[in-house]
């Protein structure tokens, strides 16, 4: 297959566009370097360039003749998106937006699209099903949410179908030791424990120890990123053989709070982490899980790096190359 990565320099786009091309596709990336990282493309051919350029995406879109395209190019920080929403707003849906009028353009109708359970909101019962009402509780997942709907719509008008894969907490780092998570400034827990325990960082904060919780710290579902990568290769084949537009939930369906993810750094590093009691950040639920039992009925999915302590391992073994 040909397909187009918007947005795989970055952590997930660029696990999944090696991925593609373990499989045999032929993989193009569309990248602004924003947030990505050239060298973290390994495969493929690359575009430096904005989804907000519409005359380079036509053209991209031209010479391209792609059969599906993966979007994994938004912005991601749900603190930073209360405080810009029109930076959300803008890249999230309004360049998202323009993307989808481009592949129209071009008759191309399969979209795979990286969306989060953050469109959940405040959980009303856990695990999060596929049924969970939909109520963002912040401008990030009301930006993820919209493209959801607009994707709804074009189904219905445009015959554009589409995947929204609902990630839960996306961490790890590539088995073979190539790619890992290179935010900056990072702001995701697992590589901030482990850049404690490597000695990159002095210690890490605790976001709230006063939660409804069995330690206090809230509860998150931890997926890797290859079990991640894999959801996007199973949702687009599902499109390819005619499968209707559909939206997943993805986790393993096992909660740990931000002390057993402190902990279990510890075991698997050997070293300490120093840790430091900080505030509640605004906008986090006590507990997010997901119930992704339709992922695997539907696509087939198999998580084969469920266990916390090998996703910390992989994170690891980015964190200690040389
Ligand atoms: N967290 C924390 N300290 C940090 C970063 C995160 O205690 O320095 C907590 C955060 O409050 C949340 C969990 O770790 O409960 C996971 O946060 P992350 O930002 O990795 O992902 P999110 O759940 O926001 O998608």
């Amino acid at each position: 297959m040909n397909i187009l990565v918007v947005g795989g320099a970055g952590y997930i786009g660029s696990h999944m566009v090696k991925r593609l091309g373990q499989l045999g596709c032929k993989v193009t990336t569309l990248d602004n370097l924003s947030a990505g990282h050239r060298d973290a493309v390994l495969c493929g051919e690359f575009v430096q360039g904005d989804m907000a350029d519409k005359a380079l995406l036509n053209q991209v879109f031209a010479q391209g003749q792609f059969d599906a395209v993966m979007h994994f190019a938004s912005f991601i920080q749900v603190g930073e998106s209360v405080q810009e929403p029109a930076k959300y707003y803008a890249n999230n849906v309004v360049n998202t937006l323009q993307l989808l009028d481009v592949m129209r353009a071009h008759g191309v109708k399969q979209f795979i699209f990286s969306s989060t359970a953050a469109t959940f909101g405040e959980p009303q019962y856990a695990p999060i099903d596929e049924a969970h009402p939909q109520q963002p509780i912040n401008p990030y997942g009301r930006t993820k949410l919209m493209v959801e709907q607009v994707l709804a719509d074009y189904d219905k008008a445009y015959g554009l179908k589409s995947v929204c894969l609902r990630y839960f907490n996306a961490a790890g780092a590539d088995p073979e030791g190539q790619l890992g998570e290179r935010h900056e400034p990072e702001t995701h827990l697992v590589p901030l424990v482990l850049q404690a325990a490597s000695g990159r960082r002095a210690h890490i904060s605790v976001f709230g120890r006063d939660y409804d919780t069995p330690d206090g710290t809230c509860i998150r579902d931890y997926i890797h990123i290859v079990d991640l990568c894999e959801a996007h290769w199973l949702a687009v084949q599902h499109l390819a053989q005619g499968g209707a537009s559909d939206a997943f939930n993805l986790g393993n369906g096992n909660g740990f709070s931000v002390q057993e993810v402190i902990d279990t750094a510890t075991q698997v590093t050997g070293r300490t982490v120093a840790v430091q009691e900080g505030p509640r950040r605004a906008g986090d639920p006590a507990r997010l899980v997901a119930d992704a039992t339709r992922a695997r009925k539907v696509l087939g999915w198999q998580p084969q790096y469920a266990d916390l302590a090998t996703i910390i391992a992989h994170a690891w073994q980015w964190e200690t190359r040389k």
